[in-house]
């Protein structure tokens, strides 16, 4: 078990959040790219959601033409060097890698990938080429990772093109809500940056759009708007002893932490509500502050667990620890968190029902819940004709992306509840070529 020592400074901070998957040199980049089969029909392929051609940049990095490799991924993915580190490849490129069926380990794709797309990113070639302006404007609400890949993909369509974030940085939860040991702030604002500079769409930061004016105004300077609006903060628990002190959400934690590093502090027994992702981020996280314990607690079992199996490796792998079918039923202390009380579960045929007289409470002095995040259907609800279904997720044509009102797009974390960063750039990618077809083929 790995024990971390609370960080004082940046530097402690840095050294606590290392990088899982640091990036290659060229030797490293090399060797691995000269492992590749270049398969046909490549079932990595399949399995990217941007449908990157990997064995061609692959062997563009072997051949040496690594500026010719990140254009590969560039025409697929316009955020190839944040996907390469912060993607879930164990499930998707490099979970399905011939290797896996010989027992040998699958091609490093999404360290080949960064590697390839960093070295671009240091320089100042340019390599895009935008398209020649077709006269149309379109409005994006929100810098995350579907509306930026929305921006990127208009602009080589030939598009004016401003994007209005209400926080003073880009790119959404790639930069407020995934784990430093991921990616840090400066590798992302890196490649947003760049992005901007090599495709020319501008971002007004500190510009929400709240009101119906502001809508209205949108609607009259633009053709189209795009909705890439993300999630809101965490759910609710709904328990008695939510508003404690040091009872905080998942998204938040993770967020003040992106923030202010080494600033953040948690107790030193850490109890995480939730078995998804953001879950075990929350988990490792807390451990590499210095908490001495950290437990997650969750109703079910591990295998019924959302998240991935390595997501809570690499929780445990910092010391964290699982607790299973426990329900929580109330957040326990005065001003601040003391304790969880809970109740044992047990599953029958599926079915979890509470064990009578089982209630405990397990001490501690910060508790995380990750229970999910809230939808944005207040916001929604001032547009015409957009229309949300059960689950608040926004109703969209699933090929051009088109909301209920013609001039309004939408894609990303609000339209499919909550997925990968990379799920998010496909889809403004295609929500950009479905705008584009509205307006300028008029489909
Ligand atoms: Fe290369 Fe593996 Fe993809 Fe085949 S499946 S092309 S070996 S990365």
């Amino acid at each position: 078990m790995a024990e971390f020592k609370r960080p004082a400074n940046r530097q402690e901070f840095e050294e606590n959040f290392a990088p899982v998957h640091p990036l290659m040199n060229e030797t490293q980049a090399y060797y691995e790219s000269s492992r590749c089969l270049y398969c046909y029909d490549a079932p990595c392929v399949n399995a990217c959601p941007t449908g990157i051609d990997i064995p061609l940049f692959i062997r563009q990095i072997h051949t040496g033409d690594v500026t010719g490799a990140a254009q590969t991924i560039y025409e697929d993915n316009f955020f190839g060097y944040a996907c390469g580190k912060v993607c879930p490849t164990d499930v998707l490129c490099e979970g399905a890698c011939v290797y896996n069926h010989q027992d040998v380990k699958p091609l490093e794709i999404g360290r080949l990938q960064s590697f390839a797309t960093g070295k671009v990113l240091a320089t100042d070639k340019q390599i895009f080429l935008t398209g020649r302006p077709n006269g149309y404007r379109v409005a994006i609400i929100g810098a995350g990772p579907a509306g930026i890949s929305c921006a990127c993909e208009l602009r080589m369509l030939g598009y004016e093109v401003d994007v209005f974030e209400a926080k003073n940085q880009p790119s959404g939860l790639t930069i407020h809500g995934v784990a430093p040991y991921k990616i840090s702030n400066e590798e992302v604002l890196a490649e947003v940056k760049w992005l901007e500079q090599q495709l020319g769409f501008h971002i007004h930061y500190r510009h929400p759009i709240e009101s119906e004016d502001q809508l209205k105004q949108l609607e009259e300077t633009y053709d189209a708007i795009f909705l890439g609006i993300g999630l809101g903060l965490t759910k609710s628990l709904d328990l008695p002893g939510e508003n404690l002190k040091n009872c905080v959400g998942a998204v938040e934690f993770i967020e003040q932490l992106r923030l202010h590093q080494h600033q953040v502090t948690t107790g030193k027994k850490v109890i995480i509500l939730g078995g998804g992702n953001t879950a075990m981020d929350a988990a490792s996280e807390a451990a590499r502050l210095g908490a001495e314990q950290v437990i997650i607690a969750y109703r079910r079992g591990k295998i019924e667990m959302s998240a991935y199996p390595f997501e809570y490796e690499l929780a445990k792998v910092v010391g964290a620890k699982g607790m299973f079918y426990v329900q929580p039923l109330e957040i326990v202390g005065n001003v601040q968190v003391e304790g969880v009380k809970f109740v044992r579960m047990i599953s029958e045929n599926g079915k979890l029902t509470p064990i009578p007289g089982s209630e405990f409470v397990e001490p501690c002095d910060t508790v995380i819940y990750a229970t999910g995040q809230e939808k944005q259907t207040r916001f929604l609800d001032k547009i015409k004709d957009v229309r949300w279904d059960g689950k608040g997720r926004i109703e969209v044509d699933s090929l051009t992306f088109q909301t209920g009102n013609p001039r309004y797009f939408a894609a990303g974390d609000a339209v499919n509840g909550g997925a990968e960063v990379v799920n998010a750039v496909a889809e403004g990618k295609k929500a950009a070529k479905g705008i584009h077809d509205y307006l300028f083929l008029g489909k």
